[in-house]
C-alpha cells in the first residue's frame, strides 16, 4: 500500500497544514480515508487519480474530517474527467453522515446522489464487525473516545500489510490493543501538552499507545498550530525507540 497525506492539520486554518485527509493506493483500489474541505483541491495537487478514486472513508462528523464530501460528490458530478466514468463509487462512514449529506443534498437541487456513476453509501457500526471497504481489502472499526460516532479503522490487503487510521481520539489502552502490531499507525497527537481537552492525545498519550501497540511505524498528525516549531520527531525517540514520523502535507510513505 502507498499512503500520501492529503492534510496533516486540524480545523484550525494554517500555511501549511490542510484538515484532515489521507490518500491510500491499495491494490483492490484507491481509498480517501476522511474528506475535510481541502482534499479535492489538495489530491489535485498531488496529482492523484481523484476522478477514480473507488472509496471514501468517513471516521466522524467534525467538520474537519467530513464537510469535503458534499464538495467532493458535487466537484465529481461536474468534471469532465468523470462523466465517462461507470465504476461504482463506495462510501463508507460513522453513524449520521447520510443525515450530513441528506441535510446538504436538500438545501439546494445539488443532486449529489445523482452521478454519472453508482455511489453505493453505507454507514458502519463497530457490532458490525468485519465488512469489506473494496474487494480484497478488509475493514474494522473502533470507537474511539472523542465524539458519539467517532471510529477508528483498521484496513488489512490481501498480503496482509495493514494500516489503522485513529482518527480523532483521547487516551484509550483499547485502542493500542486494537492497533497491535500494525504495519502503520496513523495517530492523532493533537498537542505537545498541557491538552486542554480529553478528546484528543497530546505526546506522551500518543508515545503511551506506540509502546503498547508497538506499530512497526508511527505516523502522528493533526498537529495543531502549537506543534510549530517545535521537533515532534525527537521528542517522540524520547518517549518510544520506534519509527515515530511527523506527518506533513505531501508526504509519500510506502506500506
Ligand atoms: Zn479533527
Ligand atoms: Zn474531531
Amino acid at each position: 500500500m502507498k499512503l500520501v497525506v492529503l492534510g496533516s492539520g486540524t480545523s484550525v486554518p494554517h500555511p501549511r497544514r490542510a484538515s484532515a485527509a489521507f490518500w491510500l493506493e491499495t491494490s483492490a483500489g484507491s481509498l480517501l480515508l476522511d474528506c475535510s474541505a481541502d482534499a479535492a483541491h489538495r489530491m489535485a495537487e498531488e496529482n492523484l487519480n481523484w476522478s477514480n478514486l473507488d472509496a471514501v472513508w468517513i471516521s466522524h462528523l467534525h467538520l474537519d474530517h467530513c464537510v469535503g464530501l458534499a464538495s467532493l460528490l458535487f466537484g465529481l458530478k461536474w468534471a469532465p474527467q468523470t462523466q465517462g466514468r461507470r465504476k461504482l463509487l463506495k462510501i463508507y462512514g460513522c453513524e449520521g453522515i447520510k443525515k450530513l449529506l441528506r441535510a446538504i443534498d436538500d438545501s439546494n437541487d445539488y443532486g449529489l446522489f445523482e452521478q454519472p456513476f453508482p455511489i453505493e453509501l453505507h454507514e458502519v457500526l463497530v457490532s458490525d464487525g468485519d465488512f469489506e471497504l473494496l474487494p480484497g481489502l478488509r475493514a474494522k472499526t473502533f470507537s474511539t473516545p472523542h465524539t458519539r460516532e467517532s471510529l477508528a479503522i483498521r484496513i488489512t490487503d490481501n498480503d496482509g500489510a495493514s494500516v489503522v487510521y485513529s482518527s480523532d481520539t483521547g487516551y484509550s489502552e483499547e485502542l493500542a490493543s486494537f492497533a497491535r502490531e500494525v504495519d502503520l499507525l496513523i495517530l492523532e497527537c493533537s498537542f505537545w501538552r498541557n491538552k486542554p481537552t480529553a478528546k484528543h492525545l497530546e505526546l506522551v498519550d500518543a508515545m503511551r499507545i506506540a509502546r503498547l501497540a508497538e506499530p512497526r511505524t508511527l505516523l502522528l498528525t493533526h498537529l495543531y498550530p502549537e506543534w510549530d516549531g517545535i521537533d515532534l520527531e525527537s521528542k517522540a525517540k524520547e518517549l518510544w525507540p520506534g519509527i515515530t514520523i511527523e506527518a506533513w502535507d505531501g508526504l509519500r510513505l510506502e506500506i
